[in-house]
């Protein structure tokens, strides 16, 4: 579904993303992992195009990402972002900041919308704060409505770029469960997260990342059990 070809990508003098391979298949759950500054966060942002690439290709579906104008509009729809940050609008409710893209973007009558957002509010298991404002919920609450606005435009791919690591310990959870409801119902997901239970449970596949290079992919088990690069070995020595 996402397949990226010897994608490079440089910040000035910086190489982030170094010759990335990486194919992510219909109704699978990647997750990414790798030390600060490994170029997790900049790979995600290149799958939507939120940073334009310096060679190599991306492709979504067959198609190279647009570079602007409608089709751009259309790939953001087309790729879910969920990021550390909930970035909700502040002065919307939050049936609002579920419905706004579908209403202006996708052209679905507003009263569809609604309707559409009730049931994923309530599928994130925040049903009943609709009319809230973002500042009137908690962090773990507020990560699901921002999930429920991705889905909302019927995406074809999420990423989630650490989702839980501005979250107090005990809303992870929450936000976790929602994950991994969604990786059960099918959706193709690319999660970079430091969630390592997470990984287990949900990952099909964990994509470690050094220095803006994919170093090793693997399952969940071999990766955990076996790495096989030192550099691997060394960074799960650190966290586990
Ligand atoms: P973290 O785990 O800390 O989130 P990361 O793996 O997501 O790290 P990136 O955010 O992708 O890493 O950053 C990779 C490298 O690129 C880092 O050295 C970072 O400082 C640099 N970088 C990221 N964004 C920019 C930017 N807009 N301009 C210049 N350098 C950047
Ligand atoms: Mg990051």
């Amino acid at each position: 579904l996402v397949v990226l070809e010897g994608v490079d990508k440089h910040f000035g003098a910086l190489h982030v993303l170094r010759d990335i391979d990486l194919t992510v298949h219909e109704g699978e759950v990647v997750v990414v992992i790798g030390p600060s500054g490994s170029g997790k966060s900049t790979l995600c942002r290149t799958i939507n195009r939120l940073e334009p690439i310096d060679g190599g290709r991306i492709t979504l579906d067959g198609e190279p990402l647009p570079a602007e104008g409608k089709d751009l509009a259309r790939l953001r729809s087309d790729v879910g972002m969920v990021f550390q940050s909930f970035n909700l609008f502040a002065h919307k409710t939050v049936l609002e900041n579920v419905t706004l893209g579908p209403v202006k973007v996708r052209k679905v009558p507003k009263a569809e919308a609604e309707q559409r957002a009730r049931a994923l509010l309530d599928r994130v298991g925040i049903g009943n704060q609709a009319d809230k404002y973002p500042a009137q919920l908690s962090g773990g609450q507020q990560q699901r409505v921002a999930i429920a606005r991705a889905l909302a435009m019927q995406p074809k791919v999420m990423l989630f770029d650490e989702p839980t690591s501005a979250l107090d310990p005990e809303m992870i959870n929450e936000v976790l469960d929602v994950m991994t409801g969604l990786a059960r119902d099918g959706m193709t997901m690319v999660v970079v997260t430091h969630e390592m239970g997470f990984a287990r449970r949900a990952a099909h596949r964990v994509v470690f990342m050094d220095a803006g290079q994919v170093v090793e992919q693997a399952t969940p088990e071999e990766f955990f059990t076996n790495p096989r690069s030192d550099r691997a070995k060394d960074f799960l020595s650190k966290i586990l």
